[in-house]
């Protein structure tokens, strides 16, 4: 094993636990996955992240004094500044949870916290789709729409850390129940979960998606694209729909940041060029002037699985950061 200062990320998702051990560089020596569930008891479930990390660095033969900062990306909403998640709807049972002062207490520190989509968009920034870039946006379109902004050379977190919760700009007056409580916001039309629920009322039995998904109440857009790839007309109707409200999205986005890069994840991914990005970037140039979308990429994400060893990893660097700036 290298010499060079380490990291550990500790990646928290919904159904996933990445733990990963890394440099700042974006080099990652070791890691471990497992499901996560949260069991209604936040401090025991820490304590079992805690376990997992330290064996981590047994089996990686790492000393802790050689791991210079501990981050950990969670879901939102996160109280950045306090340590703290606020009631993530993704962990039941969870509350608010002092995650930092927790984790300090099992690992030691420094340990910063990032929420998963400010972790994610600095993972794209330094190692991925937008290595190099000074102004960039990230928008997850995965079970929820997550946004992230990179902002004249840093994260953009705003005075009180919840800047960039970019699915829920109102894209329908009278919309859509969203899962936030609001209605009408771009998560309610075009996150995967919302999806998911239209497409059990809404897919035709026998259709190619409901093949696809073995019954019309098992489809997502998974195989939506499938379908799609296949020429269903069902299906090609609904991305047709989606990324309506995926377009309607980043032109709001563009209009008030003006990027240089828009980065969108998992759905957009899966889509592809022919059914995501060529005719995306083609309706966003008719919603937005061209002032502002001649000098705008919209780019599929870069690091794939990756990202989750990588957040925490960018969590980490941030927490280095913080240190240095006193
Ligand atoms: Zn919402």
């Amino acid at each position: 094993l290298k010499r060079f200062p380490l990291l550990l990320g500790i990646d928290i998702g919904g159904t996933k636990l990445a733990l990963s051990l890394g440099s700042a560089e974006g080099e990652v020596v070791r890691h471990f996955r497992r499901p996560i569930e949260a069991s209604g008891d936040a401090r025991r479930d820490v304590a079992r992240i805690a376990e997992d990390a330290r064996r981590l660095l047994v089996d990686a033969g790492v000393d802790r004094s050689r791991v210079e900062a501990v981050g950990i990306s969670a879901p939102g909403p996160v109280d950045v500044r306090a340590g703290e998640l606020v009631e993530p709807p993704n962990l039941p049972g969870w509350g608010r949870v002092p995650l930092v002062a927790w984790v300090e207490a099992e690992l030691g520190g420094p340990v910063a916290i990032e929420n998963d989509a400010n972790a994610a968009v600095l993972a794209e920034w330094r190692f991925g789709a937008g290595r190099g870039l000074r102004d960039l946006v990230y928008l997850t379109m995965s079970t929820g729409v997550g946004g992230g902004l990179i902002l004249d050379g840093r994260l953009y977190r705003g005075p009180r850390g919840n800047a960039g919760e970019l699915g829920h700009i109102l894209l329908e007056a009278d919309g859509l129940r969203c899962a936030c409580g609001l209605a009408g916001c771009f998560e309610a039309y075009a996150g995967g979960a919302a999806w998911a629920k239209r497409l059990r009322d809404e897919t035709p039995a026998g259709s190619a998606a409901a093949v696809h998904a073995g019954g019309s109440e098992q489809v997502t857009a998974k195989h939506l694209v499938a379908a799609a790839l296949d020429g269903d007309a069902f299906a090609l109707a609904e991305f047709a729909r989606w990324r309506e409200y995926v377009a309607r999205g980043i032109a709001t986005i563009a209009f008030a940041f003006a990027p240089e890069r828009i980065v969108l994840g998992t759905i957009a991914v899966a889509a592809g060029e022919d059914l995501c990005f060529e005719p995306l970037r083609a309706r966003v140039r008719e919603l937005v002037w061209p002032a502002i979308s001649d000098g705008l990429e919209i780019v599929p994400a870069g690091l794939g699985s990756r990202l989750a060893e990588l957040a925490g990893l960018c969590a980490a660097l941030e927490a280095i950061d913080a240190t240095v700036a006193g």
